[in-house]
């Protein structure tokens, strides 16, 4: 005996609910019944009825999709645009960060570079422009740069390098984050080099954190033409931060103990 809520079901009511079913509508299974009864006790037009029922699978659908873009770009942690300090860093205006958070930029194929010691929030920063590309329908992909790296070389070493930077290429967007922190390989130089302007030649963007300088690059790179090279297509059409200051959590706790 089938329920849905609202008890048992008699034929008619079980062919509807199988036929949403089957059709994969997630919004209208929940939603078809109250609905209905909702109609009824309020003498609807069918065409009301119709409209609310069709609603209720698009904002299903809009939901579980926004779901699945989120689960699947890997953010470290869910960090968004309402909960950054824009006084905290003033070298990061506010008005340019909320141009970027229209996703228009990917459209363009700019990319965006944040640069800056450790703790000055260019992770929460690009996280929540990735965020704020995935609300506006885009796929984000969120990496460090040496996951990155180690996911690239090990393609390689499988003769599937090519079919890798495929998979990357269904991103609009690739967060890069902590170039510099911690040394590549040569090799993983090279896979880098490439998985850049592989990116640059087919027009996708990507955001670069790093606590370097662009002229410290080569030493985590190694190659100073390569590097010329990708610092040369990086910053043809790129949005750069430049992330001031003592480490945000730091001058936060610093605050309260001298409150206390
Ligand atoms: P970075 O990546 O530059 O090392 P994070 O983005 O990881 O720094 O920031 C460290 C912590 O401080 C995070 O919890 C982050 O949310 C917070 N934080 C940093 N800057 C800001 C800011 N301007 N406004 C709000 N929170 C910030
Ligand atoms: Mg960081």
């Amino acid at each position: 005996p089938a329920s849905c809520g609202g008890g048992r079901m008699n034929t008619n009511e079980m062919r509807i609910d199988a036929a949403f079913k089957e059709l994969k509508m997630p919004g209208a299974t929940r939603s078809w019944r109250p609905l209905i009864r909702d109609a009824q006790t309020k003498g609807q037009d069918p065409g009301v009825f119709l409209a609310a029922l069709l609603e209720s699978e698009l904002i299903s659908r809009r939901e579980n999709r926004l779901r699945m873009l989120l689960a699947e770009a890997h953010f470290p942690e869910a960090k968004t645009l309402d909960t950054f300090d824009f006084t905290a860093q003033p070298s990061v205006p506010k008005t340019k960060v909320l141009a970027l958070a229209s996703a228009d930029f990917l459209k363009q194929r700019e990319s965006v570079v944040c640069i800056g010691p450790p703790g000055t929030g260019k992770t929460h920063l690009s996280s929540a422009i990735g965020v704020s590309c995935i609300h506006a329908g885009f796929r984000v992909r969120f990496t460090t740069v040496t996951a990155l790296a180690n996911d690239l070389l090990a393609a390689r070493d499988n003769h599937t390098l090519t079919r890798a930077f495929r998979k990357w290429q269904r991103y609009s967007l690739v967060i890069l984050d902590e170039l510099g922190f911690v040394p590549l390989s040569r090799d993983g130089a090279q896979v880098l080099f490439q998985f850049i302007s592989d990116r640059y030649d087919n027009g996708k963007s990507l955001v670069i954190t790093t606590n370097l300088e662009f002229s410290k690059w080569t030493e985590v790179l190694h190659d100073p033409q390569m590097t010329a090279a990708l610092l040369d297509r990086l910053t043809h059409r790129c949005h750069i931060f430049e992330h001031k200051g003592e480490s945000y959590r730091f001058r936060e706790s610093m605050k309260k103990k001298g409150r206390n």
